[in-house]
């Protein structure tokens, strides 16, 4: 075992876990499949233990995602209202938190990350731990914490945090299938099906689960391949609509309102999008720009130099992983491709980088 799950933290673990009568488990604003994953995977686990146990989101997650959620039993703590186009707080959501004696937050590193949630959460008097692959969390908000960037996600740290507890005890036949079957759609999830930040822990991970009776083919379907036509349409749209810019090495899209309502959007309709504009020779840093009632979120992507999780945090009011992060924009969506374009420069300027100029792309 390594420093970030050592057998000291895991005693202290099982034993917050086997004193809890009501857990709650909290994901992430816009939760994504590595979010939905690892908590339902830790929903399950504490369900095999018998320990009451719900699990609360910032808000909804994205409908391909239901199938980790069989029992419908997450709960999102601010709804849209339809009549009012408001958001709505669900008060039993409200009231896990405030009755819950142990809170246990999976991939985010910081109460603000829940957004809305975040004042609840900073009141609520319960223990809590946090499980997380985002660098830099707040620490002190946590009474325990396995942070460890190294992994591909949280749902792989979870796998290997379970796997030491003394009821598997690293026999995967001890792990729940339900269990086994969420910690490898949030892996896959956020790996992009093996495609990014994957370490030989994750292969590991990925063999013992298959011995375990994971499907990897139907996973794979049910999270890549059941995408309706209004979204291939939309894709369609937005790659031939992304710019490129030579000068920055950057691909840049903007999903506006207008084009959602034109291809009946549902969130989760652009996963992976922003990923798409890596695939272009020369280019090291992708956008993507989606506009909401509120704000114009931001999803950035780097396979170079380009750390934008530090670019984000500059310039986008957000953060991330190296390759992968995300933020938040409040200005017009007509502005947002030239205050990409210039943070760019700036940033690239600061700090110091550099491209080949063999690999930049052309523009066309
Ligand atoms: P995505 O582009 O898929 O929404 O997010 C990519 C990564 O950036 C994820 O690891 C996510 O946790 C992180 N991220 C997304 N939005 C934000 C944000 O507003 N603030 C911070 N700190 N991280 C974010
Ligand atoms: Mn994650």
């Amino acid at each position: 075992m390594d420093t970030v799950i050592n057998a000291e933290k895991i005693s202290q673990f099982d034993a917050m876990i086997g004193g809890a009568e009501r857990v709650v488990i909290i994901g992430h604003y816009n939760p994504d499949g590595d979010c939905v994953g690892s908590v339902s995977a830790l929903s399950s686990y504490l369900d095999g233990r018998s320990v009451g146990n719900v699990v609360v989101l910032p808000g909804p997650y994205p409908q391909f995602l239901s199938f980790l959620d069989s029992g419908h039993r997450i709960k999102a703590f601010s709804i849209k209202d339809a009549s009012t186009g408001g958001q709505t707080v669900s008060a039993d959501a409200e009231q896990a938190v405030k009755d819950a004696d142990l809170m246990i937050c999976l991939d985010h590193n910081t109460p603000g990350r829940t957004e809305g949630m975040e004042p609840l959460l900073r009141e609520a008097p319960c223990s809590k731990v946090l499980i997380d692959h985002h660098p830099n969390p707040e620490s002190s908000f946590y009474d325990l914490v396995f942070s460890d960037t190294e992994m591909s996600s949280a749902s792989e740290l979870l796998f290997w945090i379970l796997m030491e507890m003394p009821d598997i005890s690293s026999d995967i036949r001890r792990m729940e299938l339900p269990t086994a079957l969420s910690l490898c759609a949030g892996m896959l999830s956020d790996t992009n099906n093996f495609n990014n930040s994957v370490t030989p822990s994750t292969f590991r991970m990925s063999s013992l689960l298959m011995d375990r009776g994971v499907d990897f083919t139907l996973l794979n379907d049910l999270i890549f391949g059941r995408c309706s036509q209004d979204r291939m349409k939309l894709m369609g749209y937005m790659l031939s609509n992304m710019t490129i810019d030579p000068e920055t090495a950057s691909a840049c899209m903007i999903l506006t309102r207008k084009i959602q309502r034109k291809y009946n959007f549902v969130s989760g309709d652009s996963e992976g999008f922003v990923n798409l504009g890596l695939k272009i020779k020369g280019v090291e840093v992708s956008a993507l720009f989606t506009e909401e009632a509120d704000r114009v979120r931001v999803s950035l992507r780097s396979k170079g130099g380009i750390r934008v999780n530090r670019l984000s945090e500059t310039f986008f009011h957000g953060g991330g992983h190296d390759k992968a992060s995300g933020g938040k924009l409040t200005i017009p969506v007509t502005e947002v491709r030239d205050y990409y374009l210039s943070a760019l420069r700036q940033f690239i300027c600061d700090e110091g980088i550099t491209f080949a100029d063999a690999s930049r792309p052309s523009g066309q």
